[in-house]
């Protein structure tokens, strides 16, 4: 089985936006279990568009195709359509039918320009559009199925999972059960994570691993294959085992929950409460922790104190000490944890100072961050040396210390 996607627009040739919609439809089509051998970009030119066409078809059983439905003139992905195939462009009823009914639905006027849209290659099924005007349409070119879809991403989803996915599956996806498992880690190199689960992928046994890194966490994706629902779930289970068991700690949430979620999960079930005081982060660690629903059953204030002021002021810091080991310190970080810990009366408390860059002295470099975490027992601080620049130093921090109170809350 063999299947091409094709990507029709000036804007992702300029660059200008992302080709978001063939990654899609290749991570759709890879968890049915077949993979795309080869994804075309064309403009809208109507000689390029006709190429594609006819080099992807002869060599594919399916080919996808997005973009260039619409009613503008720079539209042209049928009539090149009707072209490859050797078809005439035809008004066609039930196009017009469907888009009348859409416009009326939402209360629009249909406009000429619309009916354009309705000019599609004789003899093509159509490909059913619930959200937008332009439909979809299907035909044959040397024995490949052409499926195309809108451009408009979310009018390309909602029919490639309702009807061009079916369509695939009915006809080339072999009966057979398939499973997935997520793990998201964070900690742990990819390079590093590939050699510790070195021998686990057995595509004998229909088992095959692959990782996504979304900065700055990467998952693992485990994926399952076999013949019963049982079987699979087996497959997966005896994999998943052997996951935790090699990546431990560096786990922060499995079946497709982030971090946040699990912080949000492990404050609820012990019952800690916590406060922050946040200089280099600016509040990024409350906001995660209040993106997460009923956080304030144990988030209980959090202090953005960015000046040396401020951290004298609200936190007590002493004014000598800041002087004496500068706002980024370990000192300084200890005291900003423990004032922050009386001032709310917190189970725990946790503070970050750093340096988020561009920008900084030789002692104190971009990327210099302490970490602080206090509790009734003392005050444990961490320093840390993130590479990166402004933003993704500041993700890493607020990213470290969330995992930083989850493997705390696992031991309480
Ligand atoms: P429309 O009816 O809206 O004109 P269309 O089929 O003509 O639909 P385009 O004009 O090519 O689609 O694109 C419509 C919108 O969808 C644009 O905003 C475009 O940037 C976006 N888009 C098109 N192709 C892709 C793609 N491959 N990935 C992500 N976005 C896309
Ligand atoms: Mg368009």
């Amino acid at each position: 089985m063999k299947i091409s996607t094709l990507s029709i627009g000036d804007e992702l040739i300029y660059g200008e936006v992302a080709d978001t919609n063939s990654a899609r439809i290749a991570a759709s089509l890879y968890d049915l279990g077949l993979k795309v051998r080869q994804h075309l970009l064309v403009g809208d030119d109507l000689g390029a568009i006709v190429d594609a066409l006819e080099i992807l078809a002869t060599g594919s059983d399916v080919l996808v195709v997005t973009g260039g439905l619409g009613p503008t003139g720079d539209d042209l992905t049928a009539q090149a359509a009707a072209a490859a195939t050797g078809q005439e462009l035809l008004l066609n009823e039930e196009a017009l039918a469907a888009m009348q009914a859409f416009v009326g639905r939402e209360g629009g006027e249909f406009m000429a320009a619309t009916r354009r849209q309705a000019l599609l290659p004789a003899g093509c099924t159509l490909i059913p559009n619930p959200t937008g005007t332009a439909s979809g349409f299907i035909l044959t070119l040397n024995g490949c199925y052409l499926l195309f879809l809108p451009g408009v991403p979310s009018e390309m989803i909602r029919m490639l999972d309702g009807t061009v996915l079916p369509f695939i599956r009915e006809r080339f996806v072999k009966k057979v059960v398939i499973g997935t498992k997520v793990f998201t880690t964070f900690g742990i190199a990819e390079a590093e994570m590939d050699r510790v689960m070195g021998d686990l992928p057995d595509s004998n046994a229909g088992l095959a691993l692959a990782f996504r890194v979304s900065f700055p966490t990467i998952d693992l994706k485990l994926r399952g294959e076999g013949d019963t629902a049982a079987g699979v779930a087996e497959l997966l289970a005896g994999a998943a085992a052997t996951v935790r068991q090699r990546l431990g700690e560096f786990i922060v949430a499995e079946a497709g929950a982030t971090l946040d979620d699990e912080v949000a999960r492990l404050f609820r079930e012990t019952g800690v409460t916590i406060s922050l005081a946040e200089s280099c982060t600016g509040g990024l660690i409350a906001k995660r922790l209040t993106d997460c629903a009923g956080s304030s059953a144990y988030f209980l204030e959090g202090a953005v104190v960015y000046s040396n002021g401020a951290k004298h002021r609200l936190l007590g810091v002493p004014e000598k000490m800041i002087l004496q080991h500068g706002a980024v310190s370990a000192e300084v970080a200890e005291a900003m944890a423990q004032g922050e810990r009386l001032a709310a009366g917190s189970d725990i408390a946790l503070a970050v100072t750093g340096v988020a860059g561009p920008g900084a002295s030789e002692e104190k470099p971009a990327g210099m961050v302490f970490i602080a975490l206090a509790d009734g027992e003392g005050c444990q601080v961490r320093e840390y040396g993130f590479s990166g620049d402004r933003e993704q130093v500041r993700t890493l921090t607020a990213v470290t210390a969330l995992d930083w109170l989850r493997r705390y809350l696992l031991t309480r």
